[in-house]
């Protein structure tokens, strides 16, 4: 489904360390929102955003004005202080909302707390998660990785899924707002987050949550790709702004991706992030000469489950079309999973 989030404004309620609003000035009025809305092209799934889009007194009503201009699907992205409070969810979703947004940066109170730099925050927004699940709405759980939570990724899989959330997003941190000032502290290496991200990738897998990343080289995904919906990403949604918009810097092709196989379909890196630590991360995918048609995955050599995954991503990237599950294996039905997320087709015999 196509998706457009539409930030109305800035106003907000907590002072996150990574805020990519810097700069904006005020709030769009809702009259603004309302004819931003009708000028889009689709009546697809529409996501409204501020700032803090409950702090707006006029929610409820841009909810119905969106309704009834036909959008199939009506989310808001929230921090959830709000929300948190009984009742706010389901005048909400009578308003005409459908779909949550929910922003947690950490597994603990001290993690979260400390990116939100709002004492108090983490106890608001999972329960503000409970409400939302409780009023029948879907709740996807967004997570801007940081050098302080990359530890705490997997541990954050789990806290979704245990608050019902039914889809998750991580997006890599980047050096832009009010994030330039603590870059140090906050953007996280592409090599750490790529080995982070892996045991958040297995415990989505493993609950059958949705897990979304943002912001990777998709050269470094390798181990992540067959545990992924979808590739990494930068964009999932068009964005459109009623109060002003954020500068962005443009993404940047360093030396290592001229030649890159991957480079078509790449929306490339960081400039700040290569000014600050260059490009020699990255993992450029040259044309591999062809393998065979076939990988054959056993418990030889004392494979674990891991090591035969990255079997299949290297077997898939050299042309291999059907992945051949020698049983007894370990997680089998994971490895059918991720082999039919890489396309390949299963064929399962026994020893
Ligand atoms: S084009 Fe560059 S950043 Fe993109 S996948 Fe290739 S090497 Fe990585």
């Amino acid at each position: 489904m196509r998706w457009t989030d539409l930030r109305v404004g800035t106003a907000c309620n907590q002072a996150c360390r990574f805020c990519d609003q810097e700069g904006l000035a005020g709030d769009g009025d809702d009259a603004a929102a309302i004819e931003a809305m009708r000028a889009l092209p689709h009546r697809e799934g529409l996501c409204l955003a501020g700032g803090e889009i409950t702090l707006r007194r006029g929610l409820p009503a841009l909810l119905r004005a969106a309704r009834e201009l036909g959008f199939r699907k009506l989310a808001i992205q929230s921090n959830g202080q709000i929300l948190a409070a009984p009742g706010a969810a389901r005048a909400l979703r009578e308003a005409g909302l459908t779909d949550v947004a929910i922003a947690l940066h950490g597994a603990t109170a001290a993690v979260h707390d400390w990116h939100t730099a709002t004492p108090g925050s983490f106890r608001r927004v999972v329960a503000a998660a409970r409400q939302a699940v409780a009023a029948g709405l879907p709740v996807r759980v967004g997570v801007v990785v940081t050098r302080a939570n990359a530890m705490q990724l997997g541990a954050l899989a789990d806290l979704a899924h245990g608050r019902g959330a039914s889809s998750i997003r991580m997006v890599l941190c980047r050096e832009e707002g009010a994030a330039v000032a603590d870059a140090r502290m906050l953007v996280p290496r592409w090599s750490v987050a790529a080995e982070a991200l892996i045991p958040a990738a297995e415990r989505a897998s493993q609950h059958g949550l949705d897990l979304e990343v943002a912001g990777l080289p998709p050269c470094l995904a390798g181990e992540l790709r067959p545990l992924l919906a979808d590739g990494p990403s930068v964009h999932q949604a068009d964005r459109v702004y009623v109060a002003g918009e954020v500068a962005r810097e443009a993404r940047a092709y360093p030396a290592p991706c001229h030649g890159c196989a991957l480079r078509a379909s790449c929306p490339g890196v960081d400039a700040a992030y290569l000014r600050r630590w260059g490009a020699g991360e990255l993992r450029p995918v040259g044309a591999a000469a062809p393998g065979p048609a076939e990988v054959v995955l056993t418990t030889a050599a004392g494979a674990t489950s891991r090591t035969l995954r990255q079997q299949m991503v290297h077997a898939q990237a050299r042309g291999a079309r059907i992945a051949r599950l020698v049983e007894p294996l370990p997680d089998v039905a994971g490895l059918v999973r991720d082999a039919e997320r890489l396309g390949l087709a299963v064929v399962r015999s026994s020893v």
